[in-house]
């Protein structure tokens, strides 16, 4: 199933940057996706107290939440789990197959499903996984595949954003639409982010909002490439697709 671009949103929680100002920022990355069906969680930042108050604040209701992926094991992106597991544990949670057993046992005591991921699937209508990347850090990245093109959502990008779109290619050789998420690019050099910067325009990706773990330098050089088709990353940002062409 294709999804409809014009019932899906992406709504940054937790982030390094602020941009509503009745948020908190906070180290670390969280997204909720809401498509036509169902509303689905990608990382849960570090701490329960900032996803939850930040949800109240954007008027997420925890309860409306069906489904939770986690892209890797680094607290930043698992560390609100708990707490919001005790606002609604009727969910399930896909969770990489590298995860520690103590992990898993913690999310199944509180009453959740888990499905450990390996391959790349589809987790439901729309939305895939990539399946586990990387060798070092174990990491899955989110592909929704819309009536506008793919959307692809990034923890950290552990593995190289290189890497993450070849597995996305194994999924869809569709037109990437928007690249959204950490980047991890950080470390990197002026000369390393113009490669990567290469890449995106080989990829013809339209839009991209980098966040978390991109690197100050990273967003800059990424903004003045991309121009009006750079979204800024913040907690609070919403996105809908249909604002976009
Ligand atoms: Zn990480
Ligand atoms: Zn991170």
């Amino acid at each position: 199933m294709v999804l409809d671009s014009k019932e899906l949103s992406l709504q940054v929680i937790y982030d390094n940057l602020v941009l509503n100002p009745q948020t908190t920022r906070g180290w670390g990355f969280s997204c909720l996706i809401r498509t036509s069906r169902e509303s689905i969680l990608f990382d849960t930042g570090a701490k329960g107290s900032i996803l939850l108050g930040n949800m109240k604040a954007m008027e997420i209701d925890p309860r409306s939440i069906d489904l939770v992926v986690l892209s890797h094991y680094h607290g930043d992106h698992t560390g609100g789990m708990d707490g919001f597991l005790e606002k609604n544990r009727d969910v399930t949670v896909y969770i990489p197959a590298s995860f520690s057993r103590g992990f898993t046992d913690r999310v199944l005591a509180s009453g959740a499903s888990v499905v450990p991921v390996t391959e790349a699937m589809e987790i439901t209508h729309g939305c895939f996984s990539t399946g586990e990347m990387g060798k070092a850090v174990k990491e899955q990245a989110l592909v929704l595949d819309t009536d506008k093109g793919l959307v692809i959502i990034t923890g950290c990008a552990h593995p190289g954003f290189m890497e993450v779109v070849a597995h996305v290619r194994c999924i869809s050789d569709k037109n990437i639409f928007l690249a959204l998420g950490g980047f991890h690019l950080e470390s990197r050099s002026r000369f390393e982010i113009e490669k990567v910067l290469g890449y995106f325009h080989r990829q013809d990706i339209r839009y991209v909002s980098p966040g978390h773990c991109t690197g100050p330098l990273a967003e800059e050089m990424f903004k003045l490439e991309f121009g009006s088709r750079y979204i800024p990353m913040g907690t609070g940002r919403v996105i809908r697709l249909s604002e976009f062409v």
